[in-house]
């Protein structure tokens, strides 16, 4: 089986994590990585991926060229980067506090209930 679009393996993150403390102290950096300004690049970063969609009608594959993909894959690298190193700072497992948060959205949208429903929860 193709392993390559298989679920991330447990090091996955782990390993990025590593990778982006190397990169910062390579180049001295940590010490402008408080979580306040990580958290502000992070948003910044989700900015930049939502601005290759801005004024398209949907976003879907058959709306984006070639520099488009390559833009929006080039914008999620960077949030997911940011977001790894953020969590990094605060001390939070991501794949741990992502599964923790899938079980509680599970609990809190129970399959059979909201069905089809893209309503929040304090509207039904
Ligand atoms: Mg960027």
């Amino acid at each position: 089986m193709d392993n390559q679009h298989a679920s991330p393996c447990p090091d996955t993150l782990t390993e990025l994590r590593e990778r982006t403390r190397a990169f910062a102290r390579e180049r001295d950096w940590e010490q402008f990585h408080t979580p306040k300004n990580l958290a502000m690049a992070l948003s910044v970063e989700v900015a930049e991926l939502a601005e290759h969609f801005q004024w398209l009608r949907t976003g879907a594959d058959d709306e984006l060229d070639d520099a488009k993909r390559a833009g929006i894959r080039h914008e999620l690298a960077d949030v997911l980067l940011y977001l790894v190193q953020l969590a990094d700072r605060t001390g939070v497992d991501l794949r741990a506090a992502a599964l923790e948060k899938i079980a509680l959205n599970a609990a809190k949208y129970p399959a059979d209930r909201v069905r089809g429903d893209a309503r929040k929860s304090t509207q039904y």
